[in-house]
This record gives C-alpha cells, structure tokens and sequence, in this order.
C-alpha cells in the first residue's frame, strides 16, 4: 500500500492559510494529518464533499473499531504498516481473560476481581489487562446470561463467547447496551448472529479456522447484512502447526495492507489459550506455552488476545512485549529532564547524573530506590537517547552537563561539587570537569551497582 503523503492531503485542503485549525498553514496541517498527529475536523474550512474525500483518503488500511462504551471500552485496529519501523503501530493489542460461565458464585467474583487489580508499573507507565471474555462453558443460555448481567459492574468491557445464537441473545438482552464483542459468527450461525449484531449494535466476531476463503465470503456476507463493526478469528492452532497460525494472520493483514482487499480491512483475534486443550504437560509448561503464543501473535499481528493465566509471571512478558511493540519508534521515549530526589536529600548529598532516555531513568531510579540511596539524579536532556547513543550524537557533552547545572540550579541545594557519571560517559569526565568546574566520579556501567557505589564513596 501506498503511503498517503502531505502533498497528497495538501491538495484536498482549501489551501487559504486561515490558521483556523491552529497551524501557521495548509502545508503544516497536511504534514500534521498524514502523520496522524492531528483531527482532520480541526479544518472547519472543508466542504462536505472534500471532508468526505479526506477522511476516506486517510481512512486506516485497518479499520478502526470500538469495544465497550464511553470510559469502560477499548479501541482496536487502526494500522497502517506491515513492519513498525516504516510508521508506528496504532491502538495496542487488547488482552482479554477467559471466564467460564459454569464457575460457582464466590470463584467467579474472584476470577473478576483478580483480572482488574493485575498492573505493573514499568517505565512510568501502569499495564493491565483490559477485557473479560465471557465463555458459554455451561451451554446454558440462563446461566450465560445471569454472568453476562453481573459483569455489567466490571470496570472492563465484555466479550461473549458462545456459538448459540439463544445463549447469545440472553447475554445480549442483560448486557447489549453495553457494546460488548459478539464471539462469534461461524457458517452455522452467521445469519443469525448478524442479525443480532444490527439489532444490538455491536461489534461481531466472525471465526473462520484455517480458511480464508470462507472468512472472505462470511465477512462479504455480514456486510451485505449491514454489518459494519467486524472482528476476523482465522483460526488459533487450527492447522497442523503453528506455522499454519501465523501464516493466517499474516496473510490477512497483508491482504488489508499490501492489497487494501476490503474484505479483510478489520482486526485480527488470536486465542493463545487454546494451546491448553488436550494438552497433557503440567500447568507451568502450558502457561510458558501460552505466553510464548500469545507473543508470537502480539509480533504478528492480533489486535486481541484471550488468555487464561493470570499469574504476574505468566502476564509479565506478555505485557511488557506488547508496551514496546506499541511505542512510536518515530519519537525516543523520555522524561523530563531536571533533578530528581531520592531519600532524605541534604547539603551534603551526592549528585548522581544521567539521561532522560525512559527505559534508563527508570532502570535507575529503581535501582536507587531498591538500594535505599539518598542522592540527587540529575537527569539530562538527551531527546530521549541512552548514555552511550547521546555521547556519540551529540547530546551528552560536557558543556550540555554545565548547562544543566546551570538551568536546573543544582548548586543552590547542596554545598558539595561532586557528580557520579554513567561509567558509560567515562571519556567525559575530563571535558565536564573542565566545563563545569566539578569533581567528576566515574561510576558502574551499570546501574545495579549505583546504590552500593555511593554508600562506599559518600
Ligand atoms: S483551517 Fe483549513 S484552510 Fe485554514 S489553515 Fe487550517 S487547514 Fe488550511
């Protein structure tokens, strides 16, 4: 697929430079729009007829689709690329956690309440999980309904899973008004559950194993119905390997990509825990077994995953891959720059200094605050690069670390002059002890050891 350009917006636009959407100019906005960096409503200038011509122009390759209402839903689909480093990929994967509908009272209040206190924090940033799916295990349409209608007071949104198109609709009847994920639509049932899907308006799955064809011909069919909001299942371990898996997801993000094919312009679930059925390994093995899938299909290209395990072991790596494949690769991740304290800070307190690379200054800031140091950290503007990157790109200089002290004002809190360097900047202790007039210390490479570095040397 082509990449729509900010010449190719540029034209559509009035082309006055009224500044009525806030930019200096058309030229600005276009370069904005096609970045995705602003909303094309921001132009109030537009006809109807080119606001329609533009916002097809910059419509998704996949189309954007919303689960859940107002604060209690998510937004999947959205991408544009087949690799993240030629843009950046949009709206991260949505990780749902099965619950049975046949689990006894107390367990499933339990089963909920554990999936929405599970976080983590890394890097400044909380990951949770984000939906429960709800699964017809009971095969009884009261029972599914009667959980569908509890999890109204869940802080997440709901999937329903059930082929049954009478459990389907008594969920609906409780739950409908909510917008939860229709799972699914089959060859069986498709009618019938398009229908629901129109009547309740809500988003639908169709799940089509290891056949794209009929996933073409049973989304070309809910169209016809007046579907508009669709989710594609090509099938989790439906083959004779895992390979057979992948290539399904591929190939239908390409086909929405590479060939625009309208017919497979939607998001893509995965069900990583289906590597659990009629498995005979211990728990831990099918829990490394999932996870390792569920990574697998978050690289290629699931915009929603269920899972079962909710352990913090099993859903750390899941979550953490999915926080790095959905950073902008266009834009470094940083903090702010400035001093940061740690422990009770006084006069005599050591000054520690490093970048305002994200993933390096919460990697230190753990590390002082698990090794109990009392410190100032004097956190340079590197635009978000890492020791080593900023020194060789210019960044990291001695006369940036005067500037620094300088604008920050350090020399105002303590009576020392003494700084703790990255062992990374080592070659600049010379040139930032002649720039700022300081007592430069060359501290570990790694910031593991900073704690145990300034008990020994303060
Ligand atoms: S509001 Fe529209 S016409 Fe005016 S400068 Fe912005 S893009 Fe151009």
């Amino acid at each position: 697929m082509v990449k729509v350009t900010a010449m190719d917006v540029y034209k559509l636009l009035p082309q006055t430079n009224c500044e009525k959407c806030g930019e200096a100019s058309c030229m600005a906005f276009a370069t904005k729009l096609s970045e995705k960096e602003v909303d094309l409503s921001l132009c109030t200038e537009l006809s109807d007829e080119k606001f329609k011509k533009l916002d097809d122009l910059l419509a998704p390759a996949v189309k954007e689709i919303i689960i859940g209402k107002n604060d209690k839903s998510c937004i999947i689909g959205g991408d544009e690329v087949l690799y993240r480093y030629e843009e950046s990929y949009y709206n991260q994967t949505i990780i749902a956690i099965d619950v049975p509908d046949d689990l006894d009272q107390s367990d499933f209040d339990d089963r909920v309440k554990k999936i929405e206190n599970i976080g983590f924090e890394r890097t400044g940033e909380v990951l949770t999980l984000d939906a429960i799916a709800l699964r017809n295990k009971s095969q009884n349409p009261e029972k599914f309904a009667k959980c569908a209608k509890k999890l109204k007071s869940s802080k997440y949104p709901v999937f329903l899973l059930t082929f049954d198109t009478l459990a389907m609709e008594a969920a609906l009847k409780e739950i409908g008004d909510e917008r939860p994920l229709i799972y699914a639509a089959c060859e069986d049932n498709i009618y019938e559950m398009g229908n629901l899907a129109i009547k309740y308006q809500c988003p639908i799955t169709v799940s089509s194993p290891n056949d794209l064809e009929k996933m073409k011909d049973m989304v070309f069919t809910l169209k016809s119905l007046g579907v508009e909001d669709i989710v594609m299942d090509p099938g989790t371990l439906a083959g004779e390997a895992i390979g057979d898996t992948l290539d399904n997801f591929v190939m239908s993000r390409r086909l929405a990509i590479e060939e625009k094919d309208e017919n497979f312009r939607y998001p893509i679930l995965g069900i990583p825990t289906l590597v659990r059925l009629n498995n005979e390994d211990d728990e831990i093995k099918k829990s490394i077994m999932e996870a390792t899938l569920a990574s697998t299909l978050i690289n290629k290209y699931a915009d929603i995953i269920i899972l079962k395990g909710t352990e913090i072991w099993e859903l750390i790596p899941i979550l953490t891959l999915r926080q790095s494949v959905y950073t902008d690769p266009r834009r470094p991740q940083s903090v702010d720059p400035g001093i940061y304290e740690f422990g009770e800070v006084d006069k005599h307190s050591p000054v520690i200094l490093t970048t305002n690379f994200s993933l390096t200054f919460y990697t230190v800031e753990g590390d002082l605050k698990s090794g109990n140091a009392t410190c100032y950290l004097l956190v340079l503007d590197t635009v978000g690069r890492a020791v080593d990157v900023a020194i060789a790109g210019g960044q990291f200089d001695g006369k940036a670390v005067a500037d620094l002290i300088k604008d920050t004002g350090i020399e105002n809190n303590i009576n020392t002059r003494k700084m703790v360097i990255p062992g990374l900047a080592a070659p600049l202790s010379g040139e930032i002890e002649d720039e700022t007039g300081w007592n430069v210390m060359v501290g570990p490479r790694d910031s593991s050891a900073a704690a145990e570095f300034i008990a020994e040397k303060f």
